[in-house]
């Protein structure tokens, strides 16, 4: 369970705000949307990956001490083709796409006949 930076009290992933102090712990009150925060006297973009690669064109950068974007340089970016690279390493999966959204389809299709019958 993570920890809340400014009271270290555990709180709920998806929390908005912790719940002891109040401090935001999302950004724009949307659960899905996590909110960096530098400690002590560090600016997140010194460990920032779109710092280090320049791609960063915040007005913040390089002082952040809060940003939805920081990205540790120590951690891989997992892209877009990487995801779907994954996806086709599943070779139970591979080609038989078209068949599980039928069959997808067909279930969803069958539980709203049920329902109406009741
Ligand atoms: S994404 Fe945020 S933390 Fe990273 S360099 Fe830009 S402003 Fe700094
Ligand atoms: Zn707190």
């Amino acid at each position: 369970m993570p920890t809340c930076p400014r009271c270290h009290q555990a709180v709920e992933s998806q929390a908005i705000a912790c719940p002891y102090c109040r401090t935001a712990l999302k950004a724009h009150g949307h659960p899905g949307i996590p909110l960096y925060r530098a400690e002590g006297t560090a600016y997140l973009c010194e460990t920032c990956t779109y710092h280090e690669d320049n791609t960063c064109n915040f007005p913040q950068r390089p002082y952040a001490k809060e940003c939805t974007l920081y990205h540790d340089h120590l951690q891989p970016i997992v892209t877009v083709s990487q995801r779907s690279q994954k996806w086709q390493r599943l070779p139970a999966l591979r080609g038989n796409e078209g068949w599980l959204i039928l069959a997808g389809l067909l279930v969803v299709s069958l539980l709203i006949a049920l329902s109406n019958q009741s």
